[in-house]
């Protein structure tokens, strides 16, 4: 087993397109890191410089201590799981998770003895001498694992390995990848472009765009104290609202009502080239029915009126979207300016909110509604470069 190091760690392709820049990064040993961010941030690039797949145009990569900058994919010590598994249809279950050890020619009672142990982990024991044609598709992406976990390697990689599994297939096989990686403790480095995943899956998530790293944390961390507004519109589910908010007396005016700003903001906005415009965010979440918050609750926040637009019923809960008055004038500019500085995905604009209320609320379509927020988990960020200041 090992760590795994970036140390600065740069891809430039021939054609001139940066893919990864200046990546630092230490993951331990044992530990589940998860590299996750839109189409073309570099994780892929990042993922094949750690496999040994691409070369790195500059900086160091150590496994193990070990510079591996100029070390062959088959000497590192690694295995690779990809999205499509690419048994060989013509050997059984067995044979396919075998391979590996055959081309180490390894004998074959140790061969059996270590297929046999990663077949009971991975509940493969029955289908053993089955061809792969036979499986199902998250049968198949279990003899794929099987074959990285039989080599018992230093570090697994993998890529998007279950994005070729349905949706309901994708969450069972979530739990064997996580269960899997606590029972062999082996350090793992997973690539995915689902923030859904990247958030149950690992210890810690690193998120990536063009190029670099944004923040790296534990997915709860990553939740709560998004350093950017990239991040808070990437993390989250349906995303975070951004409005636009104007610091005026003390306080700042927003579409949702003129909100107390807390000591630390303050300070952060006494300077004379502080930003007047910013942006606030608030998760759909950190809303609520006004009519089914308690007294002790409702002290914490703030409530608006606002008429209802649609109501989508989750069952556990109601997504509300809302009209919000005042915010349309500016929606386009704050768009813009979110884009700028990362935005992921902007939900919230055009004045339209996002909450989640509780499935107990009697909310109806084209209703005026009398909705509660959090004061207590507002985020603002400075619209000039995308930093969170709360
Ligand atoms: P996806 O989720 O779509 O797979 P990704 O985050 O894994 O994306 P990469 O595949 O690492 O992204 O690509 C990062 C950037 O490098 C992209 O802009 C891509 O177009 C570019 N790129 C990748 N491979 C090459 C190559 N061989 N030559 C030139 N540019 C490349």
């Amino acid at each position: 087993m090992a760590d795994i190091v970036l140390d600065k760690v740069s891809k430039k392709f021939p054609d001139g397109t940066t893919a990864v820049r200046d990546v630092d990064l230490e993951i331990a040993d044992g530990e589940f890191v998860i590299l996750v961010g839109p189409s073309g941030c570099g994780k892929s690039t990042t993922l094949n410089m750690i496999a040994g797949l691409e070369d790195i145009s500059s900086g160091e990569l150590r496994i193990g201590g070990q510079r591996v900058n100029d070390k062959a994919p088959r000497d590192r010590d690694i295995a690779m799981v990809f999205q499509s598994y690419a048994l060989y249809p013509n050997m059984t279950v067995r044979e396919n998770m075998a391979f590996p050890l055959r081309l180490a020619k390894m004998d074959r009672a140790t061969i059996d003895q270590k297929v046999d142990e990663a077949a009971k982990v991975l509940e493969l024991t029955s289908l053993l001498d089955r061809k792969p044609a036979n499986l199902s598709g998250g049968q198949r992406q279990r003899v794929a694992m099987g074959r990285a976990i039989v080599r018992q390697p230093k570090a697994f990689l993998m890529d998007e390995p279950l994005s070729n599994l349905d949706a309901k297939l994708r969450v069972q096989m979530r739990t064997v990848v996580s269960r899997l990686q606590k029972q062999l403790g082996t350090t793992t480095v997973y690539v995915t472009h689902d923030q859904t995943e990247a958030m149950t899956l690992g210890d810690r998530v690193v998120i990536m765009r063009g190029g670099a790293i944004q923040q790296v944390g534990p997915p709860q961390e990553l939740y709560d104290h998004p350093n950017n507004l990239f991040v808070a519109g990437f993390i989250g589910s349906p995303s975070m609202n951004f409005l636009p908010a104007t610091v005026e007396e003390g306080r700042l005016r927003t579409a949702l009502g003129d909100l107390p700003i807390g000591d630390r903001i303050r300070r952060e906005l006494e300077g004379a080239d502080a930003p007047r415009e910013l942006i606030l965010g608030i998760r759909p979440e950190h809303f609520e029915d006004a009519e089914l918050v308690d007294e002790q609750t409702r002290d914490r926040g703030m409530e608006f009126t606002a008429p209802v637009d649609i109501v989508e019923s989750m069952g556990s809960d109601k997504y509300v979207y809302l009209t919000v008055e005042g915010g349309r004038a500016t929606a386009a500019e704050l768009e813009e300016l979110a884009a700028d500085a990362g935005a992921a995905d902007f939900a919230g604009a055009g004045s339209n909110l996002v909450t989640r209320l509780s499935a107990e609320s009697t909310v109806t379509e084209g209703e005026d509604r009398r909705v509660w927020f959090n004061l207590e988990k507002l985020h603002l960020f400075d619209p000039s470069n995308g930093r969170n200041l709360t």
